[in-house]
């Protein structure tokens, strides 16, 4: 089902996000090694067959975690080696000793074990890591349960891990951190500490804190409202909101890190693990959906998201025509935003041959509050909008959005056809710079910067119309506008206009009541309706025409030479 797949891509987006939340954390870490490219790593898993040993992770277990870290460090590792011993005496490990000799020789520098004890399981081997590492033999090691850091400090700390490691063959502090992250996979609380909206109940699980739950999901529906932050944590104040089981105050900030934690949509983030918890605990109840959560952070614009755009609003772009020679007038950027928009916003007409260029009397340029001054006067004057008209409004908006819909994912599915391109043939660029001599290679190297530049719009342009298909489905999934608010929205739109300094929302309900005008004399000498919003409304007596196409042709607007 479309609609089924849609859900999915919301679900794929949210993990892609907490991807980016775990990849910050090991980055903050230190683990995320950006320079990998020279190590070649091997993949180490041992289980003995005797001893306590036995009730250890399996050895298909280690390696899933190993390489799990191998994935989130994109390392590539050339070789897995499996080892099942069941002696404590040292120089029975074949497979170690391989390794070891295989470092020596130079054909591996690094490696990757479950847990430092799985590593060296005795002092003499422990020494030969120690002094393989010293040596520079041994690049680096990671471990699926345990940081290494490769200096002095951690080198000195590693070998009293390998210590501890022989003293407790069950390693106290390891077992419990995959005890927790055991815990976690579970959609448990490994730590008891419940999420705001939500308490721990005795197994441990995740379950909504009554009152606080709805409140905290008001507040979600808030901020997609586009309320301030500050007036959302008033709200929860003055409500008497709770968390675990106490008063606190919430602030912005805290405000902040909650709409940021993919836990409330479903996706818990332990460390850098990362629990779906519609899975993992299937009666889990989401805070809010998928989408809503995207929206959310599309709207709150994180980092994640999505690099700021410049747009320039073009008010009243191809929008007006010269009443003297009929051709399009254009529209001077103004200087300034704010209310000097009005003052400052200028329309000419460059056509060469137009008569007013010619007429000392006629100054071609029209300043834009006479359009302004124009439209303001016509929103006031008092539209009238019905329960039929409301009613049209509703199938209307739901049939635009899914139209609109379509168009975007045809434009998405072509961008990300294009971004395809793009990188093909960078890559073949690439490729021929690898064989360039000469002048070739200044020649090339342009070529790929401009692959790149153009590479990055297309990026940026995909981004965006993602985004734009996030707001079409959340608006899809929201309710309607009541007829309360749609009665007021008529109202109130001369005063939006009047009193926005949102050039956006300007430009979107002048473009939204208004197809065109015309100018002439330093006068709106007619106004065509947009015959979308034509339709919704009863126009006032002043502006009543016969015809489908209603042209007020004539009408003066007070002050309108100023
Ligand atoms: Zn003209």
């Amino acid at each position: 089902m479309e609609d089924n797949s849609q859900l999915n891509d919301y679900k794929r987006q949210l993990l892609e996000y907490a991807k980016f939340l775990a990849d910050n954390k090991l980055r903050e870490k230190g683990k995320v090694d950006e320079e990998n490219t020279k190590r070649v790593y091997v993949i180490y898993a041992r289980k003995s067959t005797k001893g306590k040993d036995r009730q250890e992770r399996s050895i298909p277990d280690q390696i899933a975690d190993c390489q799990k870290v191998v994935k989130d460090l994109k390392i590539r590792p050339v070789r897995i080696f499996k080892e099942k011993e069941s002696a404590k005496t040292s120089g029975k490990r074949s497979m170690f000793s391989e390794i070891i000799q295989g470092i020596k020789d130079g054909k591996y520098n690094s490696i990757i074990a479950w847990h430092p004890d799985r590593l060296a399981r005795n002092m003499k081997e422990a020494g030969e890591i120690i002094d393989l590492l010293d040596r520079g033999k041994i690049v680096t090691l990671k471990f699926a349960t345990y940081t290494f850091i490769r200096d002095a400090n951690g080198i000195m700390t590693l070998g009293i891990q390998f210590v501890l490691a022989k003293q407790y063959s069950d390693n106290l502090s390891a077992s419990s951190t995959r005890g927790s992250v055991h815990i976690a996979k579970e959609g448990k609380s490994p730590t008891w500490r419940p999420k705001y909206g939500y308490v721990v109940n005795e197994l441990r699980c995740f379950r909504p804190d009554g009152n606080n739950f709805t409140l905290l999901q008001s507040a979600f529906k808030m901020a997609l409202d586009k309320y301030g932050l500050e007036k959302i944590a008033d709200y929860l104040n003055q409500n008497d909101f709770h968390y675990a089981g106490k008063k606190i105050r919430v602030s912005k900030q805290k405000l902040s890190t909650i709409f940021q934690d993919p836990f409330y949509a479903g996706v818990y983030l332990y460390g850098s693990e990362i629990i779906d918890l519609r899975i993992a605990d299937p009666t889990f109840q989401s805070m809010v959906t998928e989408i809503d959560f995207m929206e959310l952070r599309h709207s709150l614009k994180d980092a994640y998201s999505f690099r700021k755009r410049e747009v320039k609003v073009q008010l009243f772009n191809k929008m007006v025509y010269c009443g003297y020679c009929n051709h399009i007038m254009s529209p001077g950027t103004p200087q300034s935003s704010g209310k000097s928009k009005n003052r400052y916003l200028t329309l000419r007409c460059n056509y060469k041959s137009c008569p007013s260029r010619f007429d000392k009397e006629i100054k071609k340029e029209v300043r834009g509050k006479v359009l302004f001054e124009y439209i303001i006067n016509f929103l006031n004057s008092g539209l009238k909008v019905d329960k039929k008209a409301y009613n049209a409004y509703l199938v209307e908006a739901k049939e635009t959005l899914f139209e609109k819909r379509g168009e975007l994912v045809l434009k998405h599915k072509s961008l990300c056809r294009q971004l395809g391109e793009a990188d093909r043939n960078i890559e073949l660029k690439s490729n021929a710079l690898a064989n360039a001599r000469g002048e070739l290679i200044d020649k090339i190297n342009k070529q790929i910067e401009g692959l790149i530049i153009e590479r990055k719009s297309l990026e940026e342009e995909e981004g965006t119309t993602k985004n734009e298909i996030t707001t079409i489905d959340h608006n899809i999934k929201s309710d309607a506008m009541s007829y309360e608010n749609f009665l007021n929205f008529f109202k109130n739109l001369g005063n939006m206009v009047k009193n926005s300094d949102d050039q956006y929302l300007v430009n979107k309900v002048i473009r939204m009541v208004f197809l065109n005008f015309e100018i002439k004399d330093k006068k709106v000498t007619k106004a065509r309706l947009n015959p979308m919003f034509e339709q919704y409304v009863k126009l006032p007596s002043v502006l009543q025409s016969r015809g489908a196409r209603i042209r007020t042709e004539d009408l003066r607007v007070p002050n309108a030479a100023l």
